[in-house]
């Protein structure tokens, strides 16, 4: 086989055999092909799409370039769940723990934030004393136990997707739909659950900035999931505004706590039993409408925070921060964005809130740069929201910045505040 063919394959629009893209993958891996030559083989497809019969084999072929999860050892039906990145989704904190209350198991991996989306295992390591980096044993035996579990993306999973990715971030070749669809499919195989739930972002936090290509994005993914033996559905969700009113790794778990100690309910509580259930019902608990009340049930009766509880204790967490939030890190400066006259929130740019919060110290623009854990935003107001003169919209959390004025701005600068006039008829 020979790398010029797959390329000039590629950029006229050719399909390729499955045996081309193994060898594709299998080469860049070891080596063999050069970073150039990806780079203009990824370009060809940037340009160019992959069918659905390519896609299907780059994503299998990016899966076994590493180890392939054996979930046999853990005695339930076990269900991922997979949202392409968005600023201030915390779901995975409640909708892990609402689905091991209801009887299935979830055993997750998940990754670390960079620029301005947030990460789970930078949330979880908030919490003081909680350990994201276990064997596979502890895992499996933790989720045994209680259901579920998150650990960070460890061992030798997807090698391929760690090297392409990489190279995609360099060559602007992100924003592909059959690259992410295999970027992502692939790590999701490789962990193995039996069931797969993908919350496919849309809007000006997300990847996908319009239904359009979220919508084929969802499709893309179902058709890979399934063409891969999973039961696998994929929801398109709104990320044209924060997902709760926290972004931020302290304030994602102080929110995430709330909402299953039935203190916070809204958007977010609503995605949650909407992706739950979605869960639960892949898994052969019932159907939508049943499993929906199922997860409900779970987070109103306070089943889902003991498991959550319990995985905290179990990976060496303060499990106290279910009762008391005050022992999460806290801010040492906050500073609050207030109306200077009576306005509307219309609208709000997710990414640009997203990067007022890493300047505030929450996120990172490099993969190994710290981050102070207590920094972040939490908003008062939704959109659509009418705020009083002098009202509170945001508060800014820190304690690494004590000047907000440039966070501020920022911060300031993502909203559309459009002064309200009364219509008198
Ligand atoms: N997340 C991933 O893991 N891969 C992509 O390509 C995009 C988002």
């Amino acid at each position: 086989m020979n790398i010029i063919d797959i390329i000039n394959k590629t950029k006229r629009a050719r399909p390729l055999s499955e045996e081309e893209i193994r060898w594709l993958v299998n080469g860049y891996v070891s080596g063999e092909i050069a970073d150039p030559q990806m780079s203009a083989w990824l370009m060809a497809v940037c340009l160019n799409g992959l069918s659905d019969e390519n896609t299907i084999a780059l994503t299998l072929a990016m899966r076994d370039s590493g180890d392939v999860l054996d979930l046999s050892g853990i005695g339930r039906v076990t269900a991922d769940k997979h949202s392409t990145g968005g600023v201030g989704d915390k779901t995975s904190l409640i909708i892990g723990p609402a689905a091991a209350a209801c009887g299935i198991a979830v055993p997750k991996m998940s990754g670390r934030g960079l620029g301005h989306t947030g990460g789970t295992i930078d949330k979880l390591e908030s919490i003081p004393g909680f350990r994201t980096e276990l064997h596979f044993a502890e895992f499996s035996n933790i989720v045994n136990k209680t259901g579920f579990s998150i650990i960070s993306q460890s061992g030798d999973l997807c090698p391929a997707d760690k090297k392409m990715y990489a190279l995609r971030s360099a060559t602007a070749t992100v924003d592909s739909i059959p690259l992410i669809c295999a970027s992502v499919m692939s790590k999701k195989l490789a962990m193995n659950a039996d069931c797969l739930v993908l919350d496919v972002k849309c809007g000006s936090g997300a990847f996908m900035k319009d239904q359009e290509d979220a919508g084929k994005l969802a499709k893309l993914m179902e058709r890979v999931g399934s063409g891969a033996g999973k039961k696998c559905r994929a929801v398109v969700t709104d990320m044209d505004q924060p997902l709760g009113c926290c972004i931020g790794n302290a304030l994602e778990v102080r929110e995430a706590v709330e909402i299953l100690r039935g203190e916070r309910k809204g958007r977010l509580y609503e995605l949650c039993l909407d992706l739950t259930a979605e869960m639960l019902s892949l898994a052969g608990k019932g159907d939508i409408k049943a499993c929906r009340t199922m997860a409900q049930e779970a987070v109103d009766s306070g089943r889902a925070l003991e498991v959550l509880r319990e995985t905290i204790r179990l990976q060496g967490g303060d499990a106290r921060i279910c009762d008391d939030t005050s022992l999460l890190p806290q801010a040492e400066y906050t500073y609050d964005v207030r109306a200077t006259e009576e306005v509307r929130l219309d609208s709000v740019n997710c990414e640009e809130l997203g990067m007022a919060s890493l300047l505030l110290g929450a996120g990172r623009l490099t993969k190994d740069a710290p981050i102070d854990m207590s920094a972040g935003i939490v908003m008062h107001h939704e959109v659509g929201d009418l705020i009083p003169a002098d009202d509170c919209i945001m508060t800014l959390h820190s304690s690494v910045c004590s000047d907000f004025s440039e966070a501020a701005r920022r911060a300031t600068g993502a909203m559309e505040l459009v002064k309200f006039r009364p219509n008198y008829t």
